[in-house]
């Protein structure tokens, strides 16, 4: 059984994953403890509640984060978690629970997650792209889950899409995130002349529902927004050569309003030697637990 943890901004989700299939799960709030130990101790508790009730022996932990690093199990100042210093979140695990800890960041995990259980199974070479309030990219290639010199390479949502374009949380200006993430689909939708009213509720799905019923500015948001991320992923596409993209989070529930423009688009943007050799598909994960199953491939024994 995998210890499967997985830490948002708000909530840290925990599980205990078999065979692909989260068994019995728990939250808490990743905020409101004294620090980091705390935090920790917290975990472990809701943890071993878990592992007493299903009767079974743990065998490792995997724990998906923002900012972290791989290579070194530390999650590296975070801006959108409580502790602003380095966390040595792998370690601290692991010797609460006492199994070996890989911790990972959450894009990178999801990836791992698609690949072991979801729609990339299968896959040698496999992109996963996770579009929520932040663009994720997770990429393996060649079998492996690409982690690079500092142990979090994919930063899809963080390459240049255009140049002196929206300013980004990054400090940059122009990045994919900007254009295809939640905020950037509201800010497209406004620049094209939105009404401010629909967007008082939060999300993508108020735009959605209005496209449907008939609204321009709401249609071509939906447009633009598919071919940004069609040039994206064909840029992505080009470098390490997927034979299969698999999106993940919030804005695909938008469905064909997103999908059927991006595949149209994707086809004319796509260079000629990848035409019909990488598809789109959406996440084949139950979305509850996706991030879970994602933390349990990182924990899992690499026998993928
Ligand atoms: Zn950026």
């Amino acid at each position: 059984m995998i210890l499967a943890i997985d830490i948002g901004g708000t909530t840290t989700k925990l599980g205990l994953v078999e065979n692909g299939q989260v068994v019995v799960r728990d939250r808490i709030n990743t905020n409101g403890h004294a620090d980091e130990h705390a935090f920790a101790d917290a975990i472990a508790e809701h943890a071993r509640k878990l592992i007493t009730a299903t009767g079974t022996k743990l065998t490792s932990i995997g724990i998906g984060a923002p900012n972290a690093n791989q290579h070194t199990g530390i999650i590296e100042m975070a801006p959108n978690l409580p502790w602003k210093h380095d966390v040595p979140l792998a370690n601290m695990m692991a010797t609460r629970m006492g199994a070996t800890a890989v911790l990972g960041n959450d894009a990178n995990a999801a990836a791992l997650g698609e690949w072991r259980y979801g729609a990339g199974k299968g896959y040698n070479d496999l992109m996963v792209v996770t579009l929520g309030t932040g663009v994720g990219g997770g990429f393996i290639v060649n079998g492996k889950l690409v982690l690079g010199s500092a142990g979090n390479a994919g930063e899809l949502g963080h390459t240049t899409l255009v140049m002196d374009g929206r300013p980004c949380t990054c400090g940059r200006a122009g990045c994919l995130e900007t254009y295809v993430s939640i905020r950037g689909i509201r800010q497209t939708y406004l620049d094209l002349g939105g009404d401010s009213d629909i967007i008082r509720t939060e999300g993508v799905k108020p735009i959605a529902d209005a496209a449907l019923a008939g609204d321009r500015a709401a249609q071509f948001t939906f447009q633009w927004t598919a071919d940004w991320l069609a040039v994206g992923l064909a840029n992505a596409v080009a470098i390490t050569g997927p034979g299969r993209i698999v999106l993940f989070g919030g804005i695909v529930r938008s469905g064909r309003l997103l999908m059927d423009p991006l595949q149209a688009r994707f086809k004319k943007v796509l260079l000629n030697i990848y035409q019909g050799r990488v598809d789109i598909v959406s996440s084949g994960l139950p979305e509850d637990d996706s991030a879970l199953l994602g933390a349990a491939a990182l924990g899992g024994t690499g026998d993928h």
